[in-house]
């Protein structure tokens, strides 16, 4: 399905180093020496225009963020996304951090700077806790793993994605994730974001063979229970969502076998097909999906469109008026707000 060739060095070093190095845990922030305002800038105005993309993704990214045995153990070690409720605190928050990474300026004071200051201190704090229950520390590779949410399928996917840029463009926004990354304490070598969006593309397939396939051609109970209350949570701030349709299309982008067909009859096919086995309902959300997002995304028009209601849809449930979490959770409870306190 895809002709990338994976960058086989960058998974060697994740599966060794990027595991024993912890992720940068400095107080101070520095912006790196290769930083181009005009690129971020650029970048950040990409990602605004083209929020649908980010959204689409952000919905797979839920149900991946604990991929990887490592990563789900610390994510049980902090309760996070545990229940429905903890879920869509979580995930409300990394949209909200998103938001800052995207709409504002990059540099000291700024409420994107503001927004690295906490996730930062929040990891040093789960790392000491970390340390003082004999555990090992959030590693480089657990930060990669979670950063390739942000850009590895948007990139290797674009046209499944609904991305439509101008190489220049993408060049940006790759430039726009390699800070973020940076800032968050994550080393130059192991950052998913190369210098060029050709070698993100090749990190990029290195983490889907040989990190998210392996874990999800035989994804354990363990896992599938612990992301199904994190959709439900998630329910409440995106009530187009569903659970198995999202399962399958992170399967498909992850190169699972078995998963690659989705024709409606599979009376030529040599192999056992996945898409044939689920039920007629995630199957016809499979296939609107793929319509709304792959077919209609190819017009101008409709990509404005888009995106304007994914931004209105989004702004009106997270930020303005969450009225699903409210009946669910109760008003305190709903509004989320970006703050350094143990959630
Ligand atoms: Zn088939």
């Amino acid at each position: 399905m895809n002709p990338i060739v994976k960058n086989e060095n960058y998974s060697k070093l994740l599966n060794n180093e990027g595991f024993e190095t912890s992720v940068n845990e400095e107080e101070i922030l520095e912006l790196p020496s290769w930083v181009d305002k005009e690129k971020i800038k650029k970048g950040q105005w990409f990602v605004s225009f083209n929020f649908g993309f980010v959204f689409r993704t952000a919905m797979i990214a839920i149900i991946a963020a604990p991929i990887s045995k490592p990563l789900m153990k610390i994510m049980k070690f902090t309760k996070q996304s545990s229940s429905p409720k903890v879920a869509y605190r979580r995930f409300t928050l990394n949209f909200m951090h998103a938001f800052y990474w995207f709409l504002f300026k990059i540099e000291p004071g700024s409420k994107a700077w503001k927004s690295f200051e906490v996730i930062r201190s929040i990891h040093n704090h789960i790392n000491k806790r970390l340390t003082k229950a004999d555990e090992r520390k959030i590693s480089q590779t657990d930060m990669v793993v979670t950063q390739f949410l942000f850009i590895g399928f948007q990139i290797l996917y674009q046209n499944e994605i609904g991305i439509y840029g101008k190489d220049e463009e993408l060049e940006a926004y790759n430039h726009v994730l390699r800070l973020v990354g940076y800032m968050l304490g994550i080393e130059d070598k192991f950052n998913v974001c190369g210098e060029t969006v050709e070698e993100t593309r090749a990190r990029c397939w290195a983490i889907v063979e040989d990190i998210y396939k392996p874990f999800l051609i035989n994804p354990s109970e363990e896992y599938l229970n612990y992301i199904e209350p994190a959709v439900e949570g998630m329910w409440h701030s995106v009530p187009f969502m569903h659970f198995n349709s999202i399962l399958f299309f992170l399967k498909r982008f992850s190169n699972v076998p078995n998963f690659q067909c989705i024709k409606l009859k599979h009376d030529s096919c040599t192999e056992f097909c996945a898409f044939e086995k689920i039920s007629i309902y995630t199957k016809i959300r499979i296939k609107l999906d793929m319509f709304f997002v792959e077919y209609l995304s190819k017009f101008f028009i409709y990509r404005i469109i888009l995106n304007f209601f994914y931004t209105f849809v989004i702004a009106t449930l997270i930020f303005i008026f969450p009225i699903l979490s409210m009946i669910k959770f109760g008003w305190k409870f709903a509004y989320v707000k970006m703050s350094n306190k143990k959630e």
